[in-house]
């Protein structure tokens, strides 16, 4: 097959990659996307998408119709037929919450063997600072120099979920580079973007993306603080987050107090920014806190289920919801990973209900006769049980018709990891309701 030699190569088709390879083509980009993972790859081929994403297979299939947009699992044609690579691979936790690389490393190696003219090779993925030079000294190590190449960082502030929106109006993009070249090309290929486009050197592109992230986690973990504090006092939390958020330098989002942030991003970023602090000699124990909150809000959910049901071994409880957020299918590192194992361990049965993320959750947690579950419908889920927990938020549950599901319940107590009902509404409807920062409802004494 012929090369167009001004094609992008987006190198790992996951979340991140999917999404850039797919919304660059719908952009009028002709983007050659390649995964070592050959089985995702034949499916993409034939349209079908590997993750749950509002839009992006519609989008898949038009761009793939007219072949702006390929797929292929050899890494060297990708690198071969194109001047600007993305690098989109997966950039996954240590034990000792630093940050495994070794995608990136493998990355950088194959295009320095792969390499046949001058390439910009843009770090996408979400890596410590100065990784973006560990890029370039690896590529030109294993080339011998052969080869002019430009290294860049363009981090991605794209949220699961709303990814194909995100990735096509965002609020900013950051362009680190170091040479006038790369900036030209990238300034280029963000043309049509209608927002402010910064342009930074290689180690502050780096660092907005992990303090960004670091930062939102901090909101969450501190509005979850001050639930703690609202429950103590009788205060409303949705009201204390709305007059915060209306400050606009506070800002309304990322106040939603519950069970804490999940996720692929957030745990692991605050953990790496905690640790690349401590390499700096940078006292930042605030981070440490932020992560130490959030691990806490696991806990005090599972004392709620336990001041709710008492003794859990042999009681039936339904989980609704199990990704990390709505609209998405990713459990990765989700609150419901952590619930959903303590119950276990606890001796409760469990009914599962998730509208996208059930196949991944079998996954880890496989169905286990009398013990876990999984259900196609909230009702089915919740027939017989003895209490309904609801982990995320998706949209289904706040249209759940509460009437019928108390109906099908053996007792009526919902444990509303996500402040999807209104208190006030569960006391009319004979609940007893347990919401986070919220006046809880208690009928039976
Ligand atoms: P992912 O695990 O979903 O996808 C990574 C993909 O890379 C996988 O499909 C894997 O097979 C592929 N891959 C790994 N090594 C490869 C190689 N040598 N050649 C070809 N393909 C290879 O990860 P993701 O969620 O898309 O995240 C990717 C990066 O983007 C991470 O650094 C993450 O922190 C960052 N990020 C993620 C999000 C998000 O919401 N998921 C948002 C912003 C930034």
């Amino acid at each position: 097959m012929e090369i167009d030699s001004q094609r992008i190569c987006i190198i790992g088709t996951g979340y991140v990659g999917l999404v850039t390879a797919t919304c660059f083509a719908e952009l009028g980009n002709h983007v050659i996307a390649v995964d070592k993972d050959r089985s995702k790859i034949e499916k993409l081929r034939d349209g079908v998408c590997s993750i749950y994403e509002p839009g992006l297979e519609e989008l898949l299939q038009d761009n793939l119709k007219v072949k702006r947009l390929i797929f292929t699992d050899d890494v060297s044609y990708g690198i071969k037929g194109s001047q600007i690579i993305f690098i989109c691979v997966g950039t996954p936790p240590l034990s000792d919450g630093g940050t495994d690389l070794s995608q990136v490393e493998g990355v950088s190696r194959v295009i320095a063997e792969s390499i046949n003219g001058y390439k910009l090779v843009v770090e996408k993925s979400t890596v410590p600072v100065k990784t973006a030079q560990w890029i370039k000294r690896t590529i030109s190590l294993y080339n011998g120099n052969s080869q002019k190449i430009d290294v860049a960082s363009n981090p991605e502030f794209l949220k699961e979920g709303s990814a194909v929106e995100d990735f096509m109006h965002p609020d900013r993009v950051v362009i680190g580079v170091e040479s006038e070249k790369a900036k030209e090309m990238l300034l280029d290929l963000y043309k049509p973007f209608n927002c402010p486009i910064l342009v930074t050197d290689l180690s502050t592109a780096e660092i907005i993306k992990h303090a960004s992230n670091s930062f939102l986690a901090m909101k969450i973990s501190f509005i979850n603080m001050i639930a703690d504090l609202c429950e103590r006092t009788g205060a409303d939390i949705k009201m204390v987050a709305r007059g915060m958020g209306l400050d606009r330098r506070i800002g309304e989002e990322f106040l939603d107090a519950g069970i804490g942030y999940g996720g692929s991003c957030f745990p692991k970023d605050v953990k790496a920014f905690t640790r690349i602090a401590e390499e700096l000699k940078v006292n930042f124990n605030l981070l440490k806190e932020v992560d130490d909150i959030n691990k806490r809000r696991i806990d005090s959910f599972i004392s709620r289920v336990k001041e709710a049901l008492w003794v859990l071994s042999g009681k039936t409880v339904a989980v609704l919801g199990l990704s990390f957020k709505p609209n998405t299918d990713d459990i990765r590192e989700a609150p419901s990973m952590g619930i959903v194992g303590r119950l276990l361990e606890e001796g409760a049965r469990l009914n599962l209900y998730d509208p996208k993320a059930t196949d991944n959750m079998k996954e880890v947690f496989p169905p286990c006769e009398g013990r876990l579950s999984y259900f196609n419908s909230p009702s089915w889920a919740c027939s017989g049980v003895e209490a309904v927990l609801i982990l995320t938020e998706w949209n289904e549950f706040y249209e759940l018709d509460l009437r019928k599901l108390k109906k099908l319940m053996k007792t009526p107590i919902i444990i509303d990891g996500r402040n999807v009902f209104n208190p006030d509404d569960m006391e009319g409807l004979g609940f007893e309701y347990y919401p986070v920062g919220r006046k809880s409802v208690r009928n039976y004494y």
